[in-house]
């Protein structure tokens, strides 16, 4: 079977599953998708790009962005950033504080929101603007010159952002933020509010397929480093159903609650499947049902 035929039988296996859960509206601008909406797309290190459903229709990328500003700050800055936050699985909810204290404004790993948000900080030093960076970076390997960020969603979150603005200043009084809060929130808004389609992802993603090599051959990570990342994506790119997500997809990846998960299979490719309807954790339930499928049916997987 090809691997067109190969996404179809995923999307097909997903199907029953469309529409189970709820789609996210505690940011009011998102509530509005489409529960049973389901694309799916894959794109190999080999320059092949398929897809299926609405793979090529436009979502907000929220926490998927998370994977492209530590990618980025890591290859700005370097290892620096590890002084800053963990790389360890949180076993608690994406937006949780609780760990905060106890760990003295340390977020347990980069892709929760306390983390992200010392991330965005870090980028924004480094870069001196890193919602600019996350987009130019996004457009400049999906080959989209056209991405950006939808204000109507960033301000939406902004507004309605009780959560990240309580972790962020709480993490500011431990001194673990060089920005203003307010600029950090507004630039950490901003690139989660970034909308682009699965074939986008896909594409955008594939560095870290190609052990941290670019779309136009240029090295933006180490092997290394790109080893590493793919390993925190794996213990913690999914919160606290990343123990789940590694058993039924067997991936490194990294979910978003506009519905979004892109998956890298090293060496491979990439996955990025999207389906608004989350199950409690936050995770795409049709993504997640996509990904299992494929990787059980073709056997592309870390394990
Ligand atoms: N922007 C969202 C938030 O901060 C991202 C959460 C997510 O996608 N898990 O709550």
């Amino acid at each position: 079977m090809d691997l067109q035929d190969q996404l179809n039988q995923a999307m097909e296996a997903a199907r029953p599953v469309l529409g189970t859960g709820r789609v996210a509206d505690y940011i009011p601008a998102l509530a509005a998708a489409d529960p049973a909406a389901f694309g799916l797309a894959l794109a190999t290190v080999d320059g092949e790009v398929h897809g299926v459903g609405a793979w090529e229709q436009p979502f907000s990328i929220q926490s998927i962005s998370k994977l492209f500003t530590l990618s980025l700050a890591l290859a700005v800055g370097g290892d620096e950033l590890w002084q800053r936050v963990g790389r360890e699985p949180s076993g608690s909810p994406f937006n949780s504080l609780v760990q905060l204290e106890t760990e003295h404004g340390i977020p347990r790993n980069p892709f929760i929101n306390a983390g992200a948000v010392v991330v965005t900080d870090r980028l924004h030093s480094l870069t001196g603007d890193a919602r600019a960076a996350v987009r130019d970076f996004l457009r400049a390997e999906s080959g989209n010159p056209l991405l950006d960020s939808d204000s109507v969603v960033a301000a939406s979150e902004a507004e309605h952002g009780h959560r990240n603005a309580a972790l962020a200043h709480f993490i500011a009084s431990y001194g673990n933020l060089e920005n203003p809060v307010a600029t950090v929130l507004q630039h950490y808004y901003d690139h989660c509010a970034l909308t682009a389609s699965c074939r986008d992802l896909a594409l955008a993603g594939l560095f870290l397929a190609r052990h941290g090599l670019r779309a136009d051959g240029s090295r933006l990570l180490t092997r290394s480093e790109a080893k590493r990342i793919n390993a925190v994506l794996l213990t913690c790119g999914t919160y606290d159903a990343a123990g789940q997500f590694a058993y039924r997809v067997g991936l490194p990846g990294k979910s978003g609650v506009g519905g979004g998960i892109l998956a890298v299979v090293p060496g491979r490719g990439t996955l990025c499947a999207w389906g608004p309807a989350l199950d409690p954790a936050g995770n795409s339930i049709g993504a997640v049902a996509a990904l299992d499928a494929f990787t059980t049916a073709t056997g592309w997987s870390v394990f």
